[in-house]
């Protein structure tokens, strides 16, 4: 059982910010951003490498409500990044999907 699967369990405790019956939104543990919130889907995909096609419209909600999440956070306006890092060399730590939304800052491009 993976850290997030714990979180979604209640098993421990994180920032909840946002929840359906499907994912759940709440703020990293090590914020890289002012804003940093990670949209994990409770069904556990390990990776996005290993997504399916019949995982598609659950990425695609949850792509979709990054914008309610960013709203209740106060970055939809000045705007945010999503980032979703897949294996090893994607910098993937925790191999349950998840969706990063950073934001409250000026991005830059390339990101390390
Ligand atoms: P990844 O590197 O896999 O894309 O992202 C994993 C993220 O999970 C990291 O940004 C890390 O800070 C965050 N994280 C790891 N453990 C915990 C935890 O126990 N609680 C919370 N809220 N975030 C965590």
């Amino acid at each position: 059982m993976t850290i997030f699967e714990k979180i979604i369990a209640r098993e421990i405790p994180a920032r909840i910010v946002h929840e359906t019956d499907e994912f759940i939104a709440f703020h990293d543990v090590n914020p890289q951003a002012p804003v940093h919130v990670l949209i994990v889907p409770k069904r556990v995909i390990p990776r996005l490498a290993e997504s399916a096609p019949s995982d598609a419209e659950l990425l695609g909600r949850m792509l979709v409500a990054s914008r309610e999440v960013a709203q209740k956070l106060g970055v939809v306006e000045s705007g945010y990044r999503m980032v979703i890092n897949s294996g090893r060399d994607g910098g993937e730590t925790v191999p349950h999907l998840h969706m990063h939304l950073l934001g409250g800052r000026h991005m830059t491009w390339p990101p390390g």
